[in-house]
């Protein structure tokens, strides 16, 4: 390895080969650095494409993580990522690596996930790979389309606007706190039963396609990202995109119930699974402030609860304001994958 570079960091890797390797032409709106690529389709259709991967003993436990979960959160990712760009999701393809020991009622079991997920919003599975290997993993790649004039981008925060994320923030995290404490097979199984709820949202989570669709219809979008890897590490994205601060308030996050409930259990603070715990697939988006307010009051009439958390402003980096509102530093940390 002499002379070589391990690599330490997902994004700065990112980072790099956007610098040196992405390859644009004419019709791409999007490159890397967002939620899905975005091209121009025609003059006012836009076309989303995004991928991602799950694999066995680093994005998900078989020990507590059932088939149909498994084929239910590698759709839900990318739908979540549609979402994030205003967009309605058309088609998916996917790629599957099967080791030794998965069986093919494991594999139906897998398509029976996702095909739930696919029919509830319209999304055709039509085409993929299979490949033997040494580990389970699932590669799901999404298309979708969007108005040209009106796609929610990482770099679409401008200064003034408000800081708007649909739901409650930290159930996902206090599902999984919860499930890898419980490693025992059985125990797990029995506790799933009792605790459907809170492990609802970290195994079966639930994007906000409708709700993308909804803000889109009825809204020039400005700043938009999904929450996959934190709220922190998003807002973080969002600044930098966008090349603008973002002040947070402390006393207006939504943390979920149960993030409030498993922190007390568990002797931790409920404010860190909501700003650093991931899959959450919560919309975390910017409008103008008297925009927002009407977004707000639009989604809950639609039955999703949506909170104004804080404030685009000019400058850089994220800070919140804590109870005694002093402003800190937010740290730019979240899921890593390396
Ligand atoms: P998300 O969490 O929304 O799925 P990621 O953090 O996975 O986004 O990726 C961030 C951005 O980097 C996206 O625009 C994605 O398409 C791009 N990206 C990630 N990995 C690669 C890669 N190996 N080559 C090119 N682009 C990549
Ligand atoms: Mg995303």
């Amino acid at each position: 390895m002499k002379g070589k570079k391990s690599i330490k960091c997902e994004f700065d890797l990112i980072d790099l080969i956007r610098r040196k390797h992405q390859i644009l032409n004419r019709d791409i709106i999007a490159g890397i650095g967002d939620d899905a690529a975005v091209f121009a389709i025609d003059q006012t259709r836009a076309g989303l494409l995004t991928i991602d991967t799950l694999v066995d003993k680093i994005h998900f436990d078989l020990s507590y993580t059932s088939f149909v979960d498994l084929g239910h959160k590698a759709l839900a990712a990318n739908l979540s990522d549609i979402a994030a760009m205003g967009g309605k999701p058309v088609l998916a393809v996917v790629s599957i690596t099967i080791p030794r020991g998965i069986t093919i009622e494991d594999v139906e079991k897998i398509y029976a996930g996702m095909g739930r997920r696919a029919k509830k919003y319209g999304v055709a599975i039509c085409g993929g790979d299979t490949v033997a290997g040494r580990e389970l993993s699932l590669t799901m790649a999404v298309y979708g389309e969007g108005r040209k004039n009106n796609i929610g981008l990482r770099s679409g925060a401008k200064a003034g606007d408000a800081v708007l994320v649909t739901g409650s923030l930290g159930g996902a995290q206090a599902g999984l706190e919860i499930l890898k404490s419980k490693t025992n097979p059985s125990t797990t199984l029995r506790a799933r039963n009792q605790n459907t709820k809170l492990f609802k949202k970290h195994l079966r989570p639930e994007p906000r396609v409708k709700e993308a669709q909804l803000l889109a219809s009825k809204f020039k979008l400005n700043g938009m990202i999904d929450i996959s890897d934190g709220l922190a590490s998003e807002l973080h994205h969002l600044a930098r995109e966008s090349r603008v601060g973002v002040v947070i308030d402390q006393g207006a996050l939504p943390v979920a119930d149960e993030a409030i409930a498993v922190a007390h259990i568990l002797k931790n603070d409920p404010i860190e699974y909501c700003l650093y715990g991931g899959e959450e697939y919560e919309l975390l988006f910017t409008l103008p402030v008297k925009k927002a307010v009407e977004a707000r009051i639009i989604l809950s009439r639609a039955g999703t609860p949506c909170s104004i958390i804080g404030q685009v402003v000019k400058g850089s980096g994220v800070r919140m304001l804590g109870r005694d509102l002093k402003p800190v530093t937010m740290p730019d940390r979240g899921y890593r994958h390396f």
